[in-house]
């Protein structure tokens, strides 16, 4: 009987968001409870768990779970330290294993730790040693670090954005793993760092210049000894030192196989990076084509206030714009505002309350919008996702004033699709405008039948804008923060010693 040890920590933080994560905002379970919970088949556990339960030797040993609700500021260090305890103590009292698949998002930061996943891998050498084989599933918008190359026989990534591809990601990770434990694949890394920060359209994997780089990967993986290959972009709103672009490519005992191809994936991304940034209107423009519009619904794109991203969600911009042109449409705006929620609860569905909206949390960018608003709906923000299934936005109230209707949560939640909008009983196709508060959602929740769709470049601490947003802490220079960036064609390689 072979025993593999399995476990998650994934996390997405902005370090421009000015209000810290905490222990609070995370999903943690422990021990035989990572493996009750329903499983969708929406993530990499799943898909990684559906892989080593095919196998009839395989015994699956659940060890520690922390997911974030959604993504937030940096994480508090007794936070992360408290998380770190729970993952250590979760090893240390595992029966002994063969190995380790670990579910990583990559995007972390925490007061005192700038690579919070390399330092848990770290601690999980220290406790299961040099031998064991760990392997990882990461998102692409991690930051890949030399830690977490050190320490992981293998990583695999997702191929996809917007994200569709999760379980699929975690089950090509399980069969590297499974791979090693055979006997069979012997894996040496090859990494290429690429000075480059990434962000808009080009980046969708259907029809993006990211296409190219993708379907390079895909093939790496397809010919024999491909164990794992792909493209790390980064979460640009994540500044730490490790902050950059990376090509990675994990093959089966050929270092200079893996090097070659690692060059060859992050050579196509530099080929196209300088199209790699997402045009933005600015509010002036967004607004004068709102007020044009000849009809159906406008969409207006405020990825800069993304909670998905790491935003705080209190941004309203946009509204105070348009209600401020004098827009004569009905718009539809989510935000998070505590104080407005809770005067809303207390006056009670259908009274009419002055309150502001907006600006309680990233006060340096955003302002509180005063409005007079009836409250049209209550709810406990328990609903179910159109994509990703089950989230809580926290006590939920709609205020609905003259032109604006504004979906008010007490918590950020993920804003990838509408569920939230349809657990309100609010339908965005009924409205003139609608802000929607994600850099991309999937085409047939809004692009596919807006009249017309609008990035707009306004504040927030997950601007697209990234000029605007004053990193210190990524290596310089980068691409689009500074001019004069050279990419140095240099290929980092690591093997864990037990395949030497
Ligand atoms: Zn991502």
């Amino acid at each position: 009987m072979t025993r593999i040890l399995v476990g998650e920590c994934k996390q997405e933080v902005s370090t421009f968001n000015p209000v810290p994560s905490s222990y609070e905002d995370f999903i943690v379970v422990s021990g035989a409870a990572l493996l009750d919970r329903p499983r969708d088949g929406q993530c990499e556990l799943d898909g990684a768990l559906e892989v080593f339960g095919a196998q009839p030797d395989i015994e699956i040993s659940p060890t520690f779970s922390a997911k974030s609700i959604t993504s937030g500021g940096v994480l508090g260090r007794a936070d992360f330290e408290r998380i770190e305890q729970g993952f250590v103590e979760a090893l240390r009292s595992a029966p002994p294993a063969d190995a380790l698949y670990l579910s990583l998002h990559g995007a972390m930061s925490a007061q005192g730790y700038t690579d919070p996943e390399g330092h848990l891998l770290g601690r999980a050498r220290e406790i299961l040693g040099e031998d064991i084989p760990i392997v990882v599933s990461m998102d692409l918008h991690g930051i890949l670090t030399d830690d977490i190359l050190r320490h992981a026989d293998s990583v695999s990534l997702y191929h996809t954005y917007p994200h569709v591809d999760m379980a699929s990601t975690g089950a090509r990770a399980a069969r590297v793993l499974l791979k090693i434990l055979a006997g069979t694949a012997r894996p040496v890394t090859a990494s290429v760092r690429v000075p480059a920060l990434a962000r808009g359209d080009e980046m969708i994997t259907e029809t993006g210049l990211i296409r190219h780089v993708i379907r390079r990967c895909r093939e790496i993986e397809a010919m024999p000894g491909g164990l794992s290959a792909g493209m790390f972009w980064g979460n640009p709103f994540t500044d730490v030192p490790n902050l950059r672009s990376n090509s990675v490519v994990v093959f089966d005992g050929d270092s200079s196989r893996a090097s070659g191809l690692a060059l060859e994936v992050a050579d196509l991304f530099w080929e196209h990076h300088e199209r790699m940034f997402q045009p933005l209107s600015t509010l002036e423009s967004a607004v004068a084509r709102t007020l044009a519009s000849p009809g159906g619904t406008t969409i207006l794109v405020d990825a800069a206030d993304a909670p998905s991203s790491g935003a705080s969600g209190d941004g309203v911009t946009l509204v105070a714009a348009l209600l401020g042109a004098g827009y004569g449409g009905r718009v539809l705006a989510p935000v998070v505002d505590v104080p407005a929620v809770e005067a809303a609860i207390r006056a009670g569905v259908g009274a009419v309350i002055n309150v502001t909206v907006g600006g309680t949390l990233d006060r340096g960018r955003f302002t509180p919008l005063p409005i007079q608003a009836k409250v049209r709906v209550i709810s406990d923000g328990h609903y179910r996702g159109e994509a990703w299934g089950g989230s809580y936005a926290g006590p939920t109230a709609v205020l609905e004033s003259e032109h604006a209707t504004f979906v008010v949560t007490s918590r950020p939640v993920s804003l990838h699709d509408r569920g939230l909008f349809w657990s309100v009983g609010q339908e965005p196709r009924r409205f003139d405008a609608v802000v929607v508060k994600c850099p991309h959602c999937e085409p047939q929740m809004y692009k596919a039948w807006c009249s017309q769709l609008i990035n707009v470049d306004i504040p927030g601490s997950t601007s697209a804008n990234l000029k605007s947003l004053g990193h210190t802490l990524c290596e310089r220079p980068i691409f689009p923060l500074d001019t004069d960036v050279t990419y140095e064609r240099r290929v980092s390689l690591f093997q864990r010693p037990r395949y030497r």
